[in-house]
């Protein structure tokens, strides 16, 4: 038996197209992953939800999130999905353990940022290294800071960071921005903006304390390395859309993420619906996938209603 509609993620957008397909009466399944939540249970204090005015914690967020969906009938799979067919309805979609089919899917599986890859940057995620200054500039009030990538987020973040901290330190690989003009000419300009060229992350101090204490430079051309003073560093190379378990099923744009039809959450596969991060490479706000989140159950809730219509014509 083919479910109404299967969602894929539980972040903000896929936990949200729950609640609204499960008060739409379409008993949604949700493949929420093996690490539920998505991005923002990486998060410590989330500030910026509206309707939490004390702020709230990613973790507690997102189970509040689960909870409010469950209670109107959201079911959930604690797996990941290795694989989807999408060539006809009913579509299929393989996890780990089962092979499931659904006559709607909606996307949410979200973007990851971008790594350094290096074990003292995952030890301090949440506790001064963040991917995210919109969401954790705050806490840096009169403290230094270093923004480590040379493109738009790089240079976005930095200018964000600013607004807070004493000193902005940006650390790219290179002795050229990879940013738009514009943002460059803003942070050359900007006094608290200081640049560190040629130079890589080997470590950050300092995981024994559990906070960020600074960092261990090195230059990529005199091999030199050196120690900078930080509070706090945000990883800003780049964020890639977890569309990989899609393989041409889907139509993606050139970084990978799908490609919805005009202001709507279709894709270019009538009855699959997208949602959050996974196709918004500009905004990546909790607050903005959960409303394409919405947007994604209205219009999966219009096709189911629409197919429905269409089956029982002679
Ligand atoms: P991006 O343009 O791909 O830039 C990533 C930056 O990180 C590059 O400077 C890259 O260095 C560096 N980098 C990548 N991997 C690294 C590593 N392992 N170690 C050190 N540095 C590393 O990504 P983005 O800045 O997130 O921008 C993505 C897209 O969104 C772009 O099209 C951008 O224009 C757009 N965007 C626009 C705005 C805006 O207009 N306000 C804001 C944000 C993003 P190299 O330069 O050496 O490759």
């Amino acid at each position: 038996m083919a479910e109404n509609v299967i969602i894929i993620g539980s972040g903000p957008a896929g936990l949200t197209a729950a609640l609204y397909t499960a008060r739409a009466n379409l008993h949604p399944l949700v493949i929420e992953g093996y690490q539920p939540g998505g991005q923002l249970t990486t998060t410590t204090e989330v500030e910026n939800y509206p309707g939490f005015e004390n702020g709230i914690q990613g973790p507690e967020l997102m189970a509040i999130f689960r909870r409010q969906a469950e209670r109107f009938g959201a079911r959930y799979l604690t797996t990941d999905v290795t694989s989807v067919d999408l060539s006809h309805p009913p579509f299929t979609v393989t996890t780990a353990e089962e092979t499931l089919h659904c006559q709607a899917l909606i996307i949410a599986t979200g973007a990851r940022a971008r790594l350094l890859g290096l074990e003292s940057e995952r030890r301090l995620m949440g506790h001064g290294v963040s991917t995210c200054a919109t969401c954790d500039g705050f806490f840096f009030r009169d403290k230094r800071v270093a923004v480590v990538g040379g493109g738009d987020s790089a240079l976005e973040e930095a200018l964000f960071l600013t607004r807070y901290a004493d000193r902005v330190t940006v650390i790219h690989r290179r002795d050229a921005l990879r940013a738009s003009k514009i943002m460059q000419e803003r942070a050359l300009a900007n006094p608290k903006i200081k640049f560190v060229w040629d130079s890589v992350v080997e470590d950050i101090r300092d995981p024994e304390q559990g906070k960020v204490t600074g960092l261990v430079l090195r230059n990529v051309k005199t091999k030199e390395t050196s120690r900078m003073d930080a509070d706090g560093v945000f990883v800003a190379i780049g964020h890639d859309p977890n569309t990989a378990f899609l393989a041409g099923q889907v139509e993606l744009d050139a970084k990978g993420y799908i490609v919805c039809r005009g202001d709507t959450s279709r894709t270019s596969v009538e009855g699959v619906f997208a949602a959050g991060d996974v196709m918004d490479p500009v905004y990546k706000q909790a607050i903005t996938a959960a409303g394409s989140g919405c947007r994604a159950a209205i219009d999966c809730d219009h096709y189911l209603a629409s197919i429905r219509t269409t089956e029982r014509l002679p």
